[in-house]
């Protein structure tokens, strides 16, 4: 049986106090929302923050509200996004949310644990005495990169679904610490590194996400794992366009999720949609376009060649989806695993 090593444990009722706890622990303090990523690797020893700081009492951290888009906080519950009214126009986000592993798991897991999640990988998601078994790897308490051995930077992949859907809308993140607070673009939040995979200091707390107005977008997310009921995503891909009336795409966002170690926009096969109508010839050059940034590494489930290769299938189904083409019949035999 795993443990958790000890820990002292804060519940704050408000951002401000839960960031002055952070700014006074230092480093050595965490935030933990629903704890279902962090108290697992916490047993395995990934990471172990002396201070834990529990934002769930916080009540201005579930709000809703709607202005010019809409504001969700960043401790409202999967189960509570999927769910709530105001965030039906947003496909992308809702697919995604409703795919993040188990029902349980969302009736726990908040939005912003999700955007927050670490980074994973095969040499790293594993117990101490296996990951001691190999001396350890770059990510945490080793020297040397077991996927990439020539590499000075970790690999780890960025495995939210949340994130590349919430990208693909053009949704920003407010941070708030005990000096400062800040808005930035979703995507800005991320590194392409496994170990510093955020761009949040230690003492920011992720209180908001902000999206855009809805209106004239779709969007739509597809996820690829090896099991349909429940699984880390292998490979997410976000799509979200706005279009004129007569179908021509008028603004377009594709983002890539679980293919490095952030989740990331791929502009060019966005701007490939850009004043056009999408037929099977656009959506074809975009999904080619897409998935030539789609660098998966040998570090997670299923074989690496073949999902490269299964990228630009998958961005093909976002835009063919967007579109308006019934794909209902391509989830499910997805989800079903005949791919
Ligand atoms: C079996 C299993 C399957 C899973 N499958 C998936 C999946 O398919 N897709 C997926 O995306 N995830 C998956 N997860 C991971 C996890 O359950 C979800 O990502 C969940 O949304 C995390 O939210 P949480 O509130 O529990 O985060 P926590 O575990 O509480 O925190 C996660 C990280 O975010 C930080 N954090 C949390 N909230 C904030 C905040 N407001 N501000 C700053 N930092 C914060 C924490 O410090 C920690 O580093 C799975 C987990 C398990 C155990």
């Amino acid at each position: 049986m795993m443990r958790l090593p000890w820990f002292e444990f804060r519940a704050p009722s408000s951002v401000a106090e839960a960031a002055r706890i952070l700014a006074a622990e230092g480093p050595d303090a965490m935030p933990i929302a629903g704890g279902t990523d962090l108290l697992p690797n916490m047993k395995r020893r990934h990471q172990t923050p002396r201070t834990l700081v529990s934002l769930r009492r916080i009540e201005s951290l579930k709000k809703v509200s709607n202005g010019a888009g809409l504001t969700l906080g960043a401790g409202l519950t999967l189960t509570e996004v999927i769910h709530e009214p105001k965030a039906q126009p947003y496909g992308a986000l809702r697919q995604a949310a409703a795919q993040v592993a188990t029902v349980h798991l969302r009736n726990m897991g908040t939005l912003g644990g999700n955007l927050c999640l670490d980074t994973r990988c095969t040499y790293y998601n594993q117990n101490y005495e296996w990951r001691k078994a190999i001396d350890f790897c770059l990510k945490k308490d080793g020297g040397i990169c077991w996927v990439a051995t020539a590499s000075k930077r970790c690999v780890a992949m960025s495995s939210t679904d949340c994130a590349p859907a919430l990208i693909a809308i053009g949704a920003k993140a407010k941070l708030v610490s005990a000096t400062d607070e800040r808005e930035l673009a979703l995507e800005s939040l991320y590194n392409n590194d496994g170990i510093e995979y955020l761009k949040r200091r230690p003492d920011e707390i992720l209180t908001e996400i902000r999206l855009p107005p809805a209106a004239g977008w779709r969007s739509t997310y597809w996820k690829l794992r090896r099991r349909g009921a429940f699984d880390f995503p292998v490979l997410g891909v976000a799509a979200a366009a706005r279009f004129a009336k007569d179908g021509t795409v008028e603004e377009a966002r594709i983002a890539l999720g679980a293919v490095a170690s952030r989740p990331f926009l791929v502009p060019k096969a966005a701007e490939a949609l850009v004043g056009k109508k999408l037929t099977d010839d656009v959506i074809a050059e975009a999904a080619t376009l897409a998935a030539s940034r789609a660098k998966p590494m040998d570090n997670a489930d299923l074989d690496l060649y073949w999902r490269k290769q299964v990228a630009a299938d998958f961005v093909g189904y976002a835009l063919r989806e967007l579109r308006g083409d019934d794909m209902r019949g391509t989830r499910l035999r997805i989800a079903r695993q005949i791919l």
